[in-house]
């Protein structure tokens, strides 16, 4: 070998080191066993290429890789599966969006096209996050379940008064319905987040199918009452055709009548003997009194057929009364249990806010003040936990009974829900609210409970405003409310009163 290919041997060496050097770090990264060999390897080849050493470092590297392959064909597969597996899933999702799903398609043809090498399952897998990049904004699909984040406490707890408020009222109509005394029970012991939900739909299940029920009903009352003017109407028609007919009979009548009448004249006006006069005459007047005795009789026939026909009409009217009265009867029995409650037998939520429309128009300031209070019973769920909800109920209806019976002729008292009511004073200035809450507070405290031998005090705490005639009602309501919250904060069983809100 002469010097000029031994200097192109070398050059070749050189390059082919390079070169090696070069792929070894491209191929950095697979593992650490790996890219141990491969820093060797290149330290090998590095400066002066030790030929010698670097084969003993590609023999390891060869074993390396052999091992190393299947995991790799592994990671490749599975991963391409899972790209594909989370794209489709997105299709569903988003399967109203024409673009996104575009884009989708371009993924999965790419993946399905991947040849099993690293930079392709890593461009699929950036094209396949790319795409996650672009979701659009959320749109649930058929996919999607009901959310899974549990419910507010506050979200919870208002749901809860609501359907037992709506219980409550729904009690008043069915008494005895067992499903509602059952749901009352557990939504008394408390409910998780599903069972209240569920406790929901049962109850709104249970109001369509009322409402049905109810429009069924007034729909069949409709219905009978229509057919019974429908009768009554042509039994009128019936009697005014009889009425014409009569006036039509009579007049046909009188002109025979006066038609002979006329035959009489003529009769007179002949030159007949007195005996032929005497005959005619007689036989004219014998035509005359025929004639009128058969109107008579019709007369009496139609006479007849009117009365019949009226006193008819009497009964059907009768009928048709005492079933408006039955129908008036039932809707106001309905109206009033609407309005009570079941449990202590107060004016309900309902009933306020009827009752409250009509004092807060007759309301003003100077003449007629209107005041409200909120009161609501303290630490009542510990009186239940005690003492049971037997207790609860019968303490509730005592509070109410009492309260109802302190009351002038001028307030008004409702159960609001649960263990709160509502107060309304009509011609009572604010100041005198205070002092008649106060009564009402000591009244209670005082009232002497005794369960298990053991004495009880109820206390409530009370919070109170007068009406501002530019407030709607429900303002009021809320000013008297957010003092309540107020005196349950400043520690229970006593009287807050809003006292600038009114001016
Ligand atoms: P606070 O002083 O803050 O008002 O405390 P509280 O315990 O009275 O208030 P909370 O709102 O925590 O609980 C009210 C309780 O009243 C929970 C509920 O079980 C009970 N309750 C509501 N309605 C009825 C009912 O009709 N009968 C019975 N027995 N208990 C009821
Ligand atoms: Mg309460
Ligand atoms: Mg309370």
């Amino acid at each position: 070998m002469n010097s000029s290919q031994l200097q192109s041997l070398q050059h070749h060496n050189e390059m082919l080191a390079q070169f090696v050097i070069r792929l070894s770090k491209f191929f950095e990264g697979y593992s650490a066993d790996i890219d141990s060999e491969l820093l060797n390897l290149r330290g090998h080849l590095a400066g002066h290429p030790n030929f010698t050493l670097a084969s003993v470092s590609m023999g390891k590297l060869n074993t390396l890789f052999q091992s190393d392959i299947k995991n790799v064909r592994r990671y490749n597969a599975s991963g391409v599966a899972l790209v594909e597996q989370s794209v489709r899933s997105l299709q569903q999702r988003y399967q109203h969006d024409a673009n996104f799903q575009a884009q989708a398609a371009s993924v999965l043809t790419l993946a399905g096209h991947h040849i099993g090498s690293m930079p392709s399952l890593l461009k699929v897998c950036l094209n396949g996050l790319s795409l996650v990049k672009q979701l659009p904004k959320h749109q649930p699909g058929p996919t999607d379940t009901v959310s899974t984040t549990p419910l507010s406490a506050e979200v919870t707890q208002s749901l809860q008064k609501e359907l037992h408020q709506l219980l409550e009222s729904y009690r008043q109509l069915q008494p005895d319905n067992p499903q509602l005394s059952e749901l009352r029970h557990r939504l008394l012991v408390g409910l998780d987040d599903d069972d209240l939900l569920q406790a929901c739909l049962g109850i709104l299940r249970l109001i369509v199918k009322d409402s049905m029920g109810e429009a069924a009903m007034s729909g069949e009352v409709i219905q009978s009452l229509h057919e019974a003017l429908g009768s009554l109407t042509q039994d009128v028609e019936k009697s005014i055709e009889q009425t014409q007919h009569t006036f039509t009979s009579r007049m046909q009548h009188d002109a025979i009548v006066k038609e002979q009448l006329h035959q009489i004249e003529d009769v007179v006006a002949t030159d007949n003997s007195l005996e032929e006069l005497k005959a005619q005459a007689q036989q004219c007047l014998d035509q005359m009194a025929s004639t009128l005795a058969e109107r008579e009789q019709r007369e009496q026939d139609d006479k007849q057929c009117v009365m019949t026909l009226l006193s008819q009409m009497q009964g059907q009217l009768a009928a048709l009364e005492s079933q408006v009265q039955g129908y008036r009867k039932q809707l106001s029995q309905q109206h009033d249990a609407m309005n009570t409650d079941v449990l202590t037998g107060l004016p309900n939520r309902q009933a306020y806010n009827e009752k409250i429309l009509t004092a807060q128009k007759q309301a003003c300031p100077d003449k007629n003040p209107l005041c409200l209070a909120v009161l609501d019973i303290d630490h009542f769920k510990n009186v239940n936990d005690r003492f049971g909800h037997a207790a609860g109920d019968k303490i509730l209806q005592i509070v109410a009974q009492k309260l109802q019976s302190a009351l002038e002729s001028n307030a008004f008292i409702a159960r609001w829900g649960g263990e709160e009511f509502v107060l309304l004073f009509e011609n009572t200035p604010i100041t005198e609210l205070q002092q008649k809450l106060e009564q009402l507070r000591t009244r209670l405290m005082d009232l002497p409970f005794t369960f298990r031998q053991e004495r009880l005090s109820i206390t409530a705490s009370f919070g109170g405003a007068m009406f501002n005639t530019a407030e709607a009602p429900e303002q009021f309501f809320e000013r008297a409310d957010k003092k309540l919250y107020e005196a349950k904060r400043s520690g229970r069983n006593c009287v807050v009163i809003d006292e600038d809100g009114h001016l």
